[in-house]
């Protein structure tokens, strides 16, 4: 628990600019610390972020699941314990990165063409600077926001979150007590649209995951000989028909109010009856579309294959592993279109399953995140989106906590985000940040 002092008034944005500029200093330093993984591990980021939190005058809490795969939880008593707690979370571990192939060392943290570039910094240490340097405010301020608001930085969300937010969930739900709703990646970007407008995609929803196991069994052999079971070419067979025929399109609650939103802001019509037709309204909407697409239906992505040991014996089976990823409603629906894909030639087993998130799009919390996101930006829409991976929300949402997307950037118009994430040269505009920071306090304050 926080020892804020009580009753000091909120909104003095003038006097708090200058302290959100620190955002720049700490998103550098966190960007310096390599925590890849798999690799490295957390504790120095974590600690950094524990130290300024507890000069800030905060008491965290320090937890780790293994030594050095570190998670801080800070709680800041809000003035209203009759309202629900809000928890903020961001993961401060990062996919690896090849020094070779970046214009820039990609844990210097340096600043280039106006952006800070370095392995997460859009996934996800802006966001992380930006939660420690408004909680600090609240510490150093004795600021008290309206509700308790919990900030989490956690480990292992690049490895799926057992060491981190699944953790927590299941070892220290406590301290998460009276939370109902959560922010945290991905969503709260700017995409710019006709009308002058600007969509900021905040998540409601994403897709599950599942990790299959296909293999193709046969009797093996001498290669010399001919073997029509072979199973390296029927389990090539059986990838190739996954890859040529794409699975058919669903349309969920909330993609279907996402269609509807952006096509009303654009002016457009889409009948969502055809599936051409919204195929292409996807593909209108630029970089992003690339994101959207897979929001329309399942999908089974192969990404390893194993068969084989020796260059003149037939192995007896061969295996590929699908990256697959359902819709909210549609596990059951992704099992039946596997199987009609395979048509018996392999069999199939989960590897790993994570379940898929849906939170409600029309509540106040929608409300607010848009009010504060047009206070800083007039022309800013806040549109409830599908996210097509996943993210620590998967472990949030088992305590019941509606999770919702939202890092808060404004950025420019020419800036291919989705492209950014886990990529070469990853970077972030300071000026987003900057904006991303105001938006974020002005939020929580509300
Ligand atoms: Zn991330």
């Amino acid at each position: 628990m926080t020892d804020v002092r009580a009753g000091a008034e909120i909104g003095e944005a003038q006097e708090l600019a200058p302290a959100l500029g620190k955002v720049v200093d700490v998103c550098r330093r966190l960007l310096q610390f390599d925590t890849s993984n798999p690799g490295r591990d957390e504790r120095p980021a974590a600690e950094y972020v524990a130290d300024l939190l507890t000069s800030a005058g905060l008491t965290v809490h320090v937890v780790e699941a293994e030594p050095g795969r570190t998670n801080v939880v800070v709680r800041i008593a809000g003035r209203d314990p009759s309202l629900p707690a809000l928890l903020i979370h961001g993961h401060l571990d990062v996919v690896p990165a090849n020094p070779g192939e970046w214009s820039e060392d990609p844990f210097g943290g340096d600043i280039k063409g106006g952006c800070l570039w370095g392995r997460g910094a859009v996934d996800m240490k802006d966001m992380v600077a930006m939660m420690v340097v408004v909680a600090s405010e609240y510490g150093r301020l004795g600021r008290q926001p309206m509700r308790d608001l919990v900030f989490a930085f956690v480990a292992d969300e690049e490895a799926g979150g057992e060491l981190g937010s699944g953790y927590l969930v299941r070892q220290h739900r406590d301290l998460f007590a009276g939370c109902t709703e959560a922010i945290g990646e991905v969503g709260g970007f700017s995409v710019p649209v006709a009308g002058g407008r600007r969509l900021y995609f905040i998540e409601t929803a994403e897709k599950g995951l599942a990790w299959i196991r296909l293999t193709v069994r046969g009797a093996g052999g001498h290669a010399s000989m001919t073997h029509p079971d072979n199973p390296v070419v029927r389990l090539a067979g059986v990838l190739a028909r996954l890859a040529s025929r794409p699975l058919p399109l669903h349309l969920t609650e909330g993609v279907i109010e996402f269609i509807e939103t952006v096509s009303r802001l654009l002016g457009i019509t889409v009948d969502l009856t055809d599936p051409g037709e919204v195929e292409d309204f996807m593909g209108r909407l630029g970089h992003v579309g690339r994101m959207l697409q897979p929001t329309l239906r399942n999908t089974l992505t192969p990404t390893v294959i194993e068969a084989g040991y020796k260059e003149n014996v037939v192995p007896a089976a061969a295996s590929a592993v699908l990256d697959c990823r359902f819709l909210p409603g549609f596990e059951g629906v992704l099992e039946q279109e596997l199987e009609d894909l395979i048509g018996g030639e392999a069999t199939w087993e989960y590897l790993r399953r994570m379940p898929s998130v849906e939170s409600p799009s029309r509540t106040p919390m929608l409300a607010m995140i848009e009010a504060a996101l047009v206070h800083e930006d007039p022309l800013a829409v806040a549109v409830p989106y599908t996210l097509a991976a996943g993210s620590d929300a998967k472990w949030f949402s088992e305590l019941g906590i509606r999770c919702y997307g939202f890092t808060p950037l404004l950025l420019p118009a020419d800036f291919d985000f989705s492209a950014m994430f886990h990529a070469v040269d990853e970077r972030v505009p300071i000026e987003s940040l900057l904006f991303g920071v105001r938006v974020l306090q002005r939020f929580l304050d509300s």
